[in-house]
């Protein structure tokens, strides 16, 4: 869908100048070095010599080697001048009927000049390619924005769904694209920018290309850590080739995926610290350069509006904010619809059951969800896509896909079912849990086993009743353990980390903590960038750190209660699981009812 932009010979031909030289360089060293002579005192020559052993000497300056009638080589230095002071030297050598030879004592220099010019070439070269790369000459490392056709612009509205409020929203940039004049004329001021706020896989990106398909006009992509390189100047120098490209049409839009990775809040002291801040100035500087109705239209998406640079949310920059959150279920329903007409669906297929069965889900994973149900059904082959293998996709998006050929030992199957009961029986008894959706002893992903929650409706909040329980719930799987098998594993680690992770945020974020009160402590474990919250003297840290293990060690007790009450349940579930493998919702609570 995308026309690449020319190639990178320029490039190319500076790296292969490099590597030839470099090349040369070696042949060149190698064959000094090839001339491998043992160096030995001159008093050997002199010995030789004496012996009449000597069949060749050739004379380099002071340096002379020599050979022996063995063959062998040698190479001694003489005192100075002592081959032109000793006036009998030569004359006695070719009286002996040795071989002399002599070369000009410049020429080993003739190795340094060539490294000279080697090294002035290597460096020549590097600098050009710097020089050109950071003043943008070189076309090659700045393109990497990439131009589609409007005309194969295929993507509209009618292909990003349960976003209604956010499409409203960029309907108006749409109509002012099409007739810029119509919007001068009335003297309508058109946002320069506009930045589209989102969890991943909600549909930014399509959302800004259904724009530019919407309204016809070329659509320039360029993702924000395209920008972010390491040599100071070349991300300026590509945000300026981007302008520059946009300026050659009537209108069009520029899309910047990933604004954060460039338009993270000055300051801080990274690595990259400084060429991000060069980029992020010429990013403002352009978007200042243009006129509100010149037909161009800043397009950026983010999932951390909160860390980016006050500067670019100035007026006459991306001055308008529209979210794109996560698909409600009327919405999810509606992407299901879209994807699934690429694909052959069994008339039972209910999709509207299956919005319902998948809250939380993105636009991406509700994607990803209908391939996996058709890859599914390819392998059982089958034609059409049908419930059950979207049954089996969803289990595979949420829990990973299955691991039928991990063998296990008889015993870790055990302690598996048990823990894995463990975790099921505190969620099906405790009031304020997510109902359960599977239990299973088949290794997923990085899980031996996998007690599955599925809630009822779409949750936008968390109750102090439902954080709770959910500790309970993760320090199941390793009470029943101790109760039944009288064993701790490392299987338990994950829960742990997971259990006290809630607890910390219920005291630290969630203000829910009674000694603590509501307020946000900032503390290492913190995942906040930003100065929210009060630091934390070491008194407080203390407090902090007791009250997180008591939340902790609540949930533990109210689940050690609830597998002691309920012994039989877990050893009934347990037993059933290393029959069948996995249990369903209504196989669980069979289980639970029969045990009771
Ligand atoms: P983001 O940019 O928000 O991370 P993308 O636009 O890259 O999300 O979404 C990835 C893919 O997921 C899209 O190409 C599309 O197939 C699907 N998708 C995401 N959101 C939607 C939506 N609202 N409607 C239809 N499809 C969606
Ligand atoms: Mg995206
Ligand atoms: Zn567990």
């Amino acid at each position: 869908m995308f026309a690449r932009k020319w190639s990178r010979r320029t490039l190319w031909i500076g790296a292969a100048s490099l590597v030839v030289l470099l090349i040369v360089a070696v042949v060149l060293l190698r064959s000094r070095a090839g001339v491998d002579v043992a160096q030995v005192p001159f008093s050997d020559l002199l010995r030789h010599l004496d012996r009449g052993a000597v069949t060749e000497i050739v004379v380099i300056g002071d340096t002379l080697e020599f050979k022996v009638m063995s063959g062998q080589a040698f190479r001694t230095v003489a005192p100075a001048n002592y081959v032109t002071a000793n006036a009998a030297f030569v004359p006695d050598l070719s009286k002996k009927n040795i071989r002399i030879d002599v070369r000009s004592a410049a020429e080993p220099a003739a190795y340094s000049y060539g490294a000279l010019v080697l090294g002035v070439g290597f460096i020549a070269v590097l600098g050009l390619t710097l020089y050109r790369v950071t003043t943008g000459r070189i076309p090659a490392l700045e393109s990497k924005t990439r131009e589609a056709d409007p005309s194969e612009s295929t993507v509209t509205f009618a292909d990003v769904a349960g976003v209604d409020e956010a499409k409203e929203e960029v309907k108006e940039i749409v109509d002012f694209l099409r007739e810029p004049e119509r919007f001068s004329a009335i003297g309508g001021r058109i946002p320069k920018g506009v930045l589209l706020v989102g969890p991943p896989g909600t549909g930014k990106t399509l959302l800004a290309k259904s724009i530019a398909g919407e309204a016809k006009v070329p659509f320039l992509f360029a993702s924000g850590s395209d920008f972010v390189e390491m040599y100071a100047g070349v991300g300026a120098s590509r945000i300026r080739k981007l302008f520059r490209d946009a300026r050659r049409h009537p209108s069009c839009i520029i899309f910047i995926d990933e604004l954060d990775a460039v338009g993270r809040s000055r300051g801080g002291n990274s690595l990259s610290h400084e060429e991000r801040e060069q980029t992020l100035n010429q990013l403002l500087v352009e978007m200042d350069g243009f006129a509100p109705n010149q037909g161009i239209v800043v397009i950026a998406a983010t999932n951390r509006a909160d860390i980016l640079d006050p500067a670019l949310l100035r007026p006459g920059r991306f001055d308008r904010q529209v979210t794109v959150g996560t698909p409600d279920v009327k919405g999810r329903e509606q992407i299901l619809h879209i994807h699934a007409k690429k694909v052959a669906l069994d008339a039972e297929v209910d999709l509207r059951q299956i919005a319902r069965g998948t809250p939380g889900f993105s636009g991406a994973e509700l994607a990803n969800l209908v391939n996996e149900a058709a890859l599914f059904a390819v392998r059982s082959g089958r034609q059409i896509v049908t419930d059950y293998d979207f049954d089996q996709a969803r289990d595979k998006v949420l829990m990973g896909a299955e691991r039928k050929s991990l063998t296990m030992s008889e015993h870790e199957r055990v302690t598996c079912a048990y823990h894995e009961s463990g975790h099921a029986v505190v969620a099906a008894l405790l009031p304020h849990a997510d109902p359960l959706h599977k239990v299973t002893i088949i290794p997923r992903g990085r899980a031996l086993g996998v007690t599955m929650q599925l809630p009822e409706g779409d949750r936008h909040t968390h109750t102090r009743e439902f954080l709770e329980a959910q500790i309970a719930i993760l320090m199941g799987g390793r009470i029943a353990e101790e109760l039944f098998l009288r064993q701790m594993t490392s299987g338990a680690g994950n829960d742990i980390e997971r259990a006290t992770e809630i607890a910390r945020r219920m005291v630290c974020e969630f203000g829910m903590s009674a000694a603590l009160g509501p307020l946000a402590y900032r503390t290492p474990g913190n995942p906040w960038e930003t100065d929210k919250g009060v630091g934390i003297s070491e008194a407080t840290a203390q407090r902090v750190d007791d009250e997180v293990r008591e939340v902790v060690m609540r949930g533990y007790e109210t689940a050690r209660q609830i597998i002691a009450k309920n012994r039989a349940a877990v050893r009934a579930m347990a037993e059933e699981l290393l029959v069948v493998e996995s249990l369903d919702a209504e196989g669980i609570r069979a289980v639970i009812a029969n045990a009771a």
